[in-house]
């Protein structure tokens, strides 16, 4: 399969998506970025104002310490993928609607198929959520966790990290041991434990985006 061409599919859909009320408020739409052969990709909540403005994700104060981050375990921002589960700002931060959340969804679970990572570290309780709706932050951040067909690594979000010491040492430390999830998600694979390689192909992508019709 060509993941490039699919990827920029979707980009393009998400783009002209107009299935729920944040494509009113939004100013640009902010599919995703980065490297699509990651085996770590990095999923938040959705845009905010900087990510509105600009169509990038986490390029606001969050961004900046996810980038810090990153930099600290020797990922540079280019190596490694990063989303939203919503892709248009909701107005004022607000959290985003259940409707909104079901019309935005599919086009993550398509981005993650493509991708196929190894491991996804989940930034935030709403996030983690997503993947894991009976996890607690507080008890799963810094855990890996196998959630349906994929391998979380729960971490609190750096906007949580900005706003409390103690929740920054946290974040910290559970991110300095992303490089040994990653490694240990991989041992799990090797022997036979489902990981979340499970593949797409281009009809699928077209079916679900409505392209193939
Ligand atoms: N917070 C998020 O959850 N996502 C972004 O892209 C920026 C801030």
């Amino acid at each position: 399969m060509d993941k490039e061409k699919l990827m920029k599919e979707i980009d393009s859909s998400v783009k002209a998506c107009s299935k729920c009320r944040l494509c009113k408020t939004a100013t640009n739409a902010v599919p995703g970025e980065g490297n699509i052969n990651s085996k770590v990709i990095f999923i938040g909540e959705a845009p905010g104002y900087y990510e509105d403005v600009s169509g990038r994700p986490f390029v606001g104060r969050a961004g900046k310490l996810l980038d810090a981050s990153l930099k600290e375990i020797g990922y540079l921002r280019d190596d490694i993928w990063i989303g939203n589960i919503i892709k248009h700002r909701p107005p004022d931060n607000r959290e985003p609607l259940p409707d909104e959340i079901s019309a935005c969804s599919p086009f993550l679970e398509l981005q993650i198929k493509i991708i196929s990572p190894v491991v996804i570290v989940t930034l935030g309780r709403y996030s983690m959520n997503h993947f894991y709706p009976d996890g607690k932050i507080s008890r799963d951040h810094g855990n890996l966790i196998k959630a349906g067909n994929y391998y979380i690594y729960p971490v609190y979000h750096p906007a949580a990290a900005l706003r409390s010491t103690s929740v920054l040492e946290e974040f910290k430390k559970d991110f300095a041991r992303i490089p040994e999830m990653l490694t240990n998600a991989e041992e799990l694979i090797k022997g036979g434990e489902l990981g979340s390689n499970i593949g797409i192909t281009q009809e699928d992508v077209d079916g679900q985006l409505g392209l193939g019709l």
